[in-house]
């Protein structure tokens, strides 16, 4: 991938999934790694994981809701490295399947405050040093969810639809000015997502949590079940099969990459063919 060597990328919700691969992936490309996560323990592992493979690449906590901790992030990645050149802004997490009238204002306002809000008070500090070099590459992550609606996924899919709005007016707010902004959308990924429901960071090694997490699944499943009957919640893949956590970091890098240097403003679908359906 052209363009990402000896560069310095920042990855939220680097400790899991989509963004630990990712993390790998700019590392993979010789990026130096700014691994950022609300969970200290597997953000670790993915530092751990990039070290091991010859990469190099600093822990910084992060709550993606908290406008200061996000500054510090990005302070931190700017005295680290001495540039802030790419940017995935991928944390956010999924609450389990609600009726609208069924949400409680707590659950939804905890939900945008990560997986919207978040993704905004991130380019927000961004932007300005991106700025400040002339140049820059943000991919925000949002979802099949931010395309099409999802009955039971209704905050879900309004902060993730707010993604693709954002990334589309940030895009053309600095279109003239060198940076780019664009969005993956990602359909079904194996992840821990899950472990969102019930509120327990991913990552989590303790048996109590563990456990919890099983019957959160389980809650899920019947959860689906129940709104599958009702809705088109869960939408069938037409390559029959989820992704792997490396398909997103694919175009992430690529999107990053001098290859990808006259787009902006996208959200690129990668979901098995579920857009196309
Ligand atoms: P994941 O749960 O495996 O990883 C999410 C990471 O974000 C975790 O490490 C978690 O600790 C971190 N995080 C959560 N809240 C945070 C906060 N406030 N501040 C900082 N970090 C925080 O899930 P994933 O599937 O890899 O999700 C990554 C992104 O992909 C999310 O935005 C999700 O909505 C999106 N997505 C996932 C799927 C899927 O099927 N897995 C599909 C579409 C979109």
């Amino acid at each position: 991938m052209k363009g990402l060597a000896g560069k310095t990328a920042l990855v939220t919700g680097a400790g899991s999934g989509i963004g630990r691969a990712s993390a790998r992936r700019f590392a993979d490309e010789g990026a130096n790694v700014v691994v950022a996560d609300i969970v200290e323990s597997s953000a670790r592992e993915t530092v751990d994981l990039i070290e091991a493979a010859g990469g190099d690449a600093t822990f910084v906590e992060v709550d993606v809701s908290d406008l200061e901790s996000v500054q510090r992030m990005v302070d931190v990645a700017v005295e680290t490295y001495g540039s802030l050149d790419f940017a995935h802004n991928n944390a956010g997490i999924l609450t389990g399947f609600t009726g609208a009238a069924e949400l409680t204002e707590e659950k939804w306002d905890k939900l945008l405050d990560i997986n919207l809000k978040g993704v905004w008070a991130c380019m927000r500090a961004e932007l300005p040093v991106m700025e400040a070099q002339g140049h820059g590459a943000i991919v925000n992550t949002t979802s099949e969810a931010g395309l099409v609606g999802m009955g039971g996924l209704s905050s879900y899919s309004a902060s993730k639809h707010g993604v693709v709005g954002l990334t589309k007016s940030v895009a053309l707010e600095y279109a003239s000015r060198g940076i780019r902004v664009n969005a993956i959308a990602p359909g079904p990924t194996k992840t821990n997502i899950q472990s969102g429901m019930l509120g327990i960071a991913a990552g989590s090694r303790s048996l109590v949590d563990r456990v919890r997490m099983a019957i959160g699944m389980v809650r899920m499943a019947i959860q689906t079940l129940r709104f599958e009957f009702d809705t088109s919640a869960m939408r069938d893949v037409p390559m029959d099969r989820i992704a792997e956590p490396e398909e997103m970091a694919g175009a992430v890098a690529f999107l990053c990459s001098s290859d990808a240097s006259y787009i902006t403003g996208h959200t690129i679908p990668i979901d098995g063919g579920q857009a196309a359906d």
